[in-house]
């Protein structure tokens, strides 16, 4: 597919482009949506091996970024950045530089954060140039967002037990993490202190083995956590974990975790659907990370972030009561309620 083709595909909006050749930056802005306000979303740099992988990313990812904001009912539209990470020698602080006087010249359409591959210092570089970023240190930003994304998932993953086991607490709620890194660690922390028990997987084991001494987890070799025989899977690793090799040997009634992009292609929904598994959609349940930083640009408060992201409880309850009243899949039912939303926004 050719450039605006890509960009009918998915459904677009605009992508800016920009080359630094002094400290080497390449970096697509690819702004989905902004009929809600403007765009939120992170910053990827990552190498590529194609430049049309990069920009596929940067559409794929943007356009959740508004489906998130749209559902959490954030004044937000979505975006995101992937610059391509040199393979030579390169000036880090130089390359966050150039890349915030590029996002500076946007005209206040696009906010930039961390994601894969930058951290909070990057965009401490990034605020010295301009105010469109959100989710740095000190006392200007808000920080991690892991531990509010996990808290939002913790969330979902209650209101689905409600929903799909009639259970109204997740004591003893048997809960397979795939992937403890920054969110899983924190999901597992946030289910443990719920009395949930846990079965965990990651490739790098030093981080299962972390779960297992704090919260008691079960380790899994990481090619079986599919097979747990348990409650709740929560993907929390890559994306396209669930697809034609893994849904076939999913144990659990539900599905409910951070990851992006979970769903390797729509029709997986579907498959889950008709297995009785409920499926939380991902940019829904992992919400909890944009609500707090978005909420940095009106005075950050951190207890009422985390009271915000508590009512991701709520958006899930909607979604799968929705499906099992209208026998559609919870990924048709969140993508209709993003619809009708941004249908009515003004602009
Ligand atoms: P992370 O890189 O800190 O953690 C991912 C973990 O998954 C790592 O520990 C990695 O070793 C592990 N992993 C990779 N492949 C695996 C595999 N095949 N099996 C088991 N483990 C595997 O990333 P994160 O910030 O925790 O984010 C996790 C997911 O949640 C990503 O998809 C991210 O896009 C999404 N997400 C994160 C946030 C946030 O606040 N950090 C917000 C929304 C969505």
């Amino acid at each position: 597919m050719m450039l605006f083709e890509l960009l009918e595909h998915y459904d677009f909006g605009a992508v800016h482009v920009a080359r630094d050749a002094a400290s080497g930056m390449h970096a697509i802005v690819a702004i989905h949506d902004t009929r809600l306000g403007p765009a939120i979303g992170g910053c990827r740099f990552l190498p590529y091996a194609a430049e049309r992988d990069a920009l596929v990313d940067a559409l794929r990812l943007a356009r959740g970024m508004t489906y998130t904001a749209a559902l959490a009912g954030l004044p937000h539209g979505g975006g995101k950045t992937v610059m391509l990470r040199p393979d030579k020698f390169f000036d880090r602080a130089a390359v966050f530089r150039a890349y915030g006087r590029f996002i500076d010249g946007l005209g206040g359409r696009y906010y930039t954060a961390e994601d894969a591959g930058t951290g909070i210092e990057d965009m401490e570089v990034v605020r010295q140039v301009t105010k469109q970023v959100v989710g740095t240190g000190g006392s200007s930003g808000s920080g991690d967002p892991s531990p509010f994304t996990a808290l939002g998932v913790r969330r979902g993953i209650a209101a689905c037990v409600t929903l799909r086991l009639g259970r109204d607490s997740l004591e003893g709620i048997h809960v397979a993490v795939q992937g403890v890194g920054h969110v899983g660690y924190q999901l597992c922390r946030e289910l443990f202190e719920q009395g949930a028990t846990l079965s965990v997987a990651d490739v790098d084991v030093l981080k299962s083995e972390r779960a297992q001494r704090e919260f008691g987890a079960r380790v899994v070799p990481i090619e079986n956590i599919f097979d747990v025989e348990c409650d709740v899977l929560a993907p929390c690793a890559l994306g396209s974990a669930l697809n034609d090799a893994t849904i076939p040997r999913i144990a659990a009634k539900i599905v409910a975790g951070a990851a992006n992009n979970q769903l390797a292609e729509p029709r997986h929904g579907d498959d889950l659907h008709s297995r009785g598994i409920v499926y939380a959609p991902d940019y829904a349940i992992n919400a909890g990370g944009l609500i707090n930083v978005a909420l940095e640009l009106n005075g950050y408060d951190a207890a009422k972030s985390r009271d915000r992201t508590m009512r991701v409880y709520d958006t899930i309850h909607e979604i799968a009561e929705r499906s099992q009243h209208s026998l559609t899949p919870t990924y048709r039912v969140a993508d209709l309620m993003v619809e009708e939303k941004l249908a009515h926004a003004v602009h």
